[in-house]
């Protein structure tokens, strides 16, 4: 495999899994992916995940869409009801002429009847930037309001939200590689070793280096023995468990005066709400001994340059913004922003969701986050978009347009390569609200769950298939590039966004994705000195940038805060219980996430060979003595139910898990993990608490 004769030709190019952005080096042998292999990129270092190295076949899966689609009149009704391989009793081929003008006709129509307000979009953070751009731009041109959104909202909006009102910017203040700088790190709420694995192995060398790690979550995973402490709490304390920490901090002044002074508001208040949560009053709240906890907190202080990482873990709760306004907090109070080896790390999940968001795929913010409120960003699109007015009122989040379709106040979408009818909290509900939709269009690489509600599929191209930049985790901007043709008659996302645009009263004359990321930088500051030209030649470039010869930069904030005065806030916060907490008839609790072999709803990761035959069947993970109790076999049949249903699935055991809790991915249609979770919202952040759900385990099949 590693003789250059056996391929054609190589394709340099970014993997399209998770946040971390591994580069790499597309294969080509007969024009089709033979294999692949890691390169020399700034987060990566040659260096691959299973995803990464094995997960590419999907682009040539039988089930591929490779023409338009369109419903056909005698259809049955719309549900989960079409067969992937032979849809062909829901739908018919159609020209993309066809398919086109009927996508953007029904949508227009609407728009004509009902006003703009009744067509939203989701768009999607597997796109490209200049895809994500277009996408918002249509939404807010063409229909005239926000409404659009994607699968930042259901990953990290409460991160976002705490860190926009805090710190003043919603991107990470130093790239996870500058772990290697820290002499102590936590990492809380996360999984890396599952969910961004190339990421944990510069998270193992730290420690091999004498690095010390702090690792904190309910569920006791893979980074757990390279941990110098393993903080196992209660799900749903992390307030409880941060504040008790901070507690020490302040009470015995091992914060940063200085720092505090310099660069940051707030303090005195936060001071005096901190004092109520000593570790003694909150260890058996969040399941930890006030020792540890007091232990935790004096070495955090002590730390010459200390880095935080988080995930789901804290950011999918109706407290996620809590949770993260403590972690800032703590971040702060100890001076751990601006230099080396110090910094706030959410680790985003999906490979382009920094990106999207950072290109204005969100309800509140234009590009850049500039607020849809102010008049002068409003002025400053207006110019840019050709006199196109701005509307002021923030759109509706993802799960609060699901609930406007159910109640028949939107009656149209456009989704782009988002699958709302896997990803969505009590997803029964969601897909009612697909069904009831009057015109739905779904663009789209395989025939989705969610396209299987659509009226017309039109079939767009994998990430290998195309052309465009995208933004990882650590703010590096990162050039993809083409490897293969897209099959049949499928195209890029942007070209058929640009169709769909010009069908619906819009001038747009782009021919390329160059264009628009040259239409950007128009008012995007984040890519200021960043420039096609230069992405082609350097591969990466970091933002903020700040010469045509920087590569940008890994460390940011040292120098003060882009909020008022350049000074951070602290925000105290509350301990609030999850919106529902176990009872006699639902005594377990339920949390969902991904796993390291199948990404998000499994539409890719399933179709791939290797991928799938590692993991092929869905599973509920619990504790080998919760098995024991219930007399249950690892690799029998339990089901799993709560308030909003059941489902029905293999247990596996597994002893990181607590004894009262159950772990289930969502990749699996058979047995979707989203029939069960809780759509309640994070009222800052609208993030639904995938992570905390009151559950019950009944022995044996369905009930
Ligand atoms: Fe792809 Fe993430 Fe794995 Fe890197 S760590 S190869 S970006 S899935």
């Amino acid at each position: 495999i590693g003789d250059s004769k056996a391929y054609d030709r190589e394709v340099r190019s970014v993997c399209p899994y998770c946040g971390v952005g591994c580069q790499l080096s597309f294969k080509i042998k007969d024009e089709k992916i033979a294999w692949v292999d890691g390169v020399d990129g700034p987060a990566n270092e040659n260096r691959l995940c299973v995803k990464g190295r094995f997960g590419f076949d999907y682009i040539n899966h039988p089930h591929r869409l490779t023409v338009p689609l369109i419903r056909r009149d005698d259809a049955p009704d719309k549900g989960l009801n079409v067969d992937p391989s032979n849809p062909w009793t829901h739908f018919r081929e159609a020209t993309w002429e066809e398919a086109l003008d009927r996508a953007a006709g029904g949508l227009a129509d609407l728009r004509s009847y009902y006003g703009g307000q009744s067509v939203a979009g989701f768009g999607s953070a597997k796109c490209s930037n200049e895809e994500a751009y277009l996408f918002q731009k249509l939404i807010r041109q063409g229909f005239k309001h926000n409404n659009v959104d994607h699968c930042t909202r259901l990953c990290h909006a409460s991160s976002v939200a705490a860190l926009m009102e805090n710190v003043g910017s919603g991107a990470v203040t130093a790239t996870f590689n500058e772990i290697e700088n820290a002499d102590l790190a936590i990492v809380i709420g996360s999984n890396p070793t599952e969910n961004h694995p190339v990421a944990a192995t510069y998270f193992k060398q730290f420690v091999k280096r004498g690095g010390e790690l702090i690792v904190m979550d309910p569920r006791g995973m893979g980074l757990k023995r390279h941990a110098t402490h393993m903080l196992q709490f209660r799900p749903g304390t992390d307030v409880a468990m941060l504040n008790a920490i901070m507690h020490v901090i302040v009470e015995e002044k091992l914060y940063d005066r200085n720092y505090i002074e310099g660069f940051t508001e707030g303090f005195f208040e936060f001071r005096d709400h901190i004092r109520a949560f000593p570790p003694e009053r909150m260890a058996d709240l969040c399941g930890i001994d006030a020792e540890t906890l007091r232990t935790v907190a004096r070495k955090f202080a002590s730390a010459r340059g200390a880095m935080i990482f988080w995930g789901m873990g804290v950011s999918q709760h109706i407290h996620g913004t809590d949770n993260a306004r403590c972690l800032i907090s703590l971040a702060l109070l100890c001076g751990q922003i601006g230099r080396p080896g110090s910094g706030l790390h959410p680790l985003r999940g999906q490979n382009n969701v920094q990106g999207a968001s950072d290109a204005g795929l969100i309800p509140q913010v234009l590009p850049d986050y500039q607020s849809v409120a102010d008049p002068e960003v409003r002025e400053l699109f207006r110019h840019i978009w050709q006199g196109t007015e701005i509307q002021e009122k923030p759109g509706l989040t993802v799960v609060e347009i699901i609930d406007a379709m159910y109640r028949g106040e939107i009656k149209g979408m456009y989704v782009m390569g988002e699958n709302p009818a896997m990803s969505d909290p009590d997803v029964e509900h969601a897909r009612q609200a697909l069904a009831s939709l009057d015109h739905l269009v779904v663009q789209d690489i395989f025939l989705t769950e969610t396209a299987n509600f659509a009226d017309v599929i039109l079939p767009s191209s994998a990430w290998p298939e195309k052309t465009g930049t995208v933004t990882n985790t650590n703010r590096q901007v990162q050039m993809g590039r083409k490897a293969v043709d897209a099959p049949g008659e499928a195209r890029e996302d942007w070209e058929i966004t640009v169709e769909l645009a010009r069908r619906l009263g819009l001038d747009w004359d782009y021919d390329t994705p160059r264009m628009v990321f040259n239409e950007m930088k128009m008012s995007m500051r984040s890519l200021h000195h960043i420039t096609w030209n230069r992405l082609e030649n350097e591969n990466a470039i970091t933002y903020p940038c700040n010469s045509n010869d920087d590569p940008g930069q890994a460390v940011v904030f040292g120098d003060g805060f882009p909020r008022r005065a350049g000074r951070a806030k602290f925000t105290p916060a509350r301990v609030t219980s999850p919106a529902e907490v176990p009872d006699e008839k639902f005594p377990m609790i339920l949390t969902t996430g991904r796993m390291l072999e199948h990404w998000h709803t499994g539409s890719m990761t399933r179709r791939a060979g290797t991928l799938d035959a590692l993991e092929p069947e869905a599973t509920a993970a619990l504790h080998p003595g919760t098995l024991k109790m219930l007399g249950v076999e690892a690799g029998e049949m339990i089901t799993v139910e709560t308030r909003r249903g059941q489902i029905t699935l293999a247990a596996r055991a597994d002893r990181a898990i607590a004894k009262d809790m159950v772990f289930i991915p969502f990749a699996f249609v058979e047995a979707a993990a989203n029939t069960l979770t809780n759509p309640q919202l994070d009222p800052f952040g609208k993030i639904p608490e995938f992570k905390f759900s009151a559950c019950r385990v009944i022995v044996g099949e369905q009930q």
